[in-house]
């Protein structure tokens, strides 16, 4: 069966968003309008998994919506909402808990990174959060999903789930009119230079909002002087910038600071060797903080102008999640019957 084509993604409202989110996920989020039917959400439900403060994820979930308006996603042509107003999520994450095997989330490397040594500790939530991710997805039957890398795993469990239920439940499927699949197989969308943005203080980690150094980052809501500041002080290594691409491997700094101006100026890798190869990181440095705040401060000034209108950023969360809530609930429908449960 063919499936309409359907893109979802969402970010969690963790705090301090960052350029990694921004190029590895938002500005596909805005390309992708053109061609799809887009689900844009803000999935609180997900940030709660470590402890959040009250207050501060209530803003943190409007301080989202902001950056996804303020980056271009149209809210009116587009869905957009925060996870917890539409139920459905967590309803159809229960039915995927019991698809769901214990031995594939044991593998899941976000689960180990984020839980650390103290794994008895973490909450479940944090353990389960790929069912949720999956059921995210899946309760709108979305085909695309535009994510950084670090979410490859993730969109594999996603796959596996959707593939296990319309095994396991192949006879009923059919019976009830869906043929031989009822969800589909969503596919991963990462491309682009910028997959994973790394820390600026250390090319080997993926640059995070909970990283502790606020110099490991630069932050949407980042003024002009704090981006140079923070561009001037990323690590580098002694050599000139390499003409060619090659040149990058087994220099992580290097290679991430080039793959963040190829990504902002919307070309290539390759490209950006072209004009900066052979010379200093200084004169390179340079480009990349004119280049980043001619993109980042605009969307900085008009998020700090959305944010302040709570009752324009609460409306349009309203008014998205009724319409993903229409979507949703037309998928549990079958779903309950698939499975064989009564419903009213
Ligand atoms: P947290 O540390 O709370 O998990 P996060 O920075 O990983 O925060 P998420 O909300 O988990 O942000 O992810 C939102 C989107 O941003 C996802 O598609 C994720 O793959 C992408 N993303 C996150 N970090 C990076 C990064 N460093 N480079 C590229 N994409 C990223
Ligand atoms: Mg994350």
């Amino acid at each position: 069966m063919a499936f309409k084509e359907l893109v979802f993604s969402g970010v969690q409202p963790t705090g301090n968003l960052h350029l990694g989110n921004y190029l590895g996920a938002i500005v596909k989020f805005v390309a992708l309008q053109r061609r799809y039917q887009c689900i844009y959400c803000v999935v609180d439900l997900h940030a709660i998994t470590v402890w959040q403060d009250p207050a501060e994820l209530r803003r943190n979930i409007r301080e989202v919506t902001a950056a996804f308006i303020a980056c271009g996603i149209d809210p009116g042509k587009q869905i957009v909402f925060n996870q917890s107003q539409v139920a459905e999520h967590a309803e159809l994450a229960w039915v995927f808990n019991c698809v769901a095997r214990l031995g594939w989330l044991n593998r899941m490397t976000q689960f180990k990174e984020k839980a650390g040594k103290d794994r008895e500790n973490a909450s479940i939530g944090l353990y389960d959060y790929p069912v949720l991710m999956a059921a995210d997805i899946l309760v709108y039957r979305a085909t695309h999903v535009p994510v950084g890398e670090d979410q490859k795993q993730h969109l594999e469990l996603s796959r596996d789930i959707a593939q296990k239920f319309n095994n396991d439940f192949a006879a009923s499927i059919a019976e009830c009119g869906f043929g031989e699949a009822f969800f589909p197989l969503p596919e991963p969308l990462i491309q682009g230079p910028a997959t994973r943005v790394m820390s600026l203080r250390d090319g080997t980690k993926k640059m995070s909002k909970s990283d502790p150094s606020d110099y490991s980052r630069i932050n949407l809501a980042d003024d002009a002087e704090a981006i140079a500041q923070k561009v001037r002080k990323a690590k580098t290594d002694p050599e000139p910038l390499p003409s060619e691409e090659k040149g990058l491997e087994g220099r992580p700094e290097a290679d991430n600071l080039v793959g963040i101006y190829a990504a902002l100026a919307d070309s290539g890798k390759s490209a950006v060797l072209a004009q900066f190869g052979g010379g200093q990181f200084s004169t390179f440095k340079t480009a990349l903080v004119d280049l980043a705040v001619a993109t980042l401060g605009p969307i900085g000034a008009e998020m700090k102008r959305l944010v302040a209108d709570t009752a324009y950023i609460d409306s349009v969360l309203a008014d998205g999640a009724a319409r993903a809530q229409a979507i949703a609930a037309e998928t549990m429908k079958p779903v309950k019957d698939i499975v064989g449960l009564i419903r009213r």
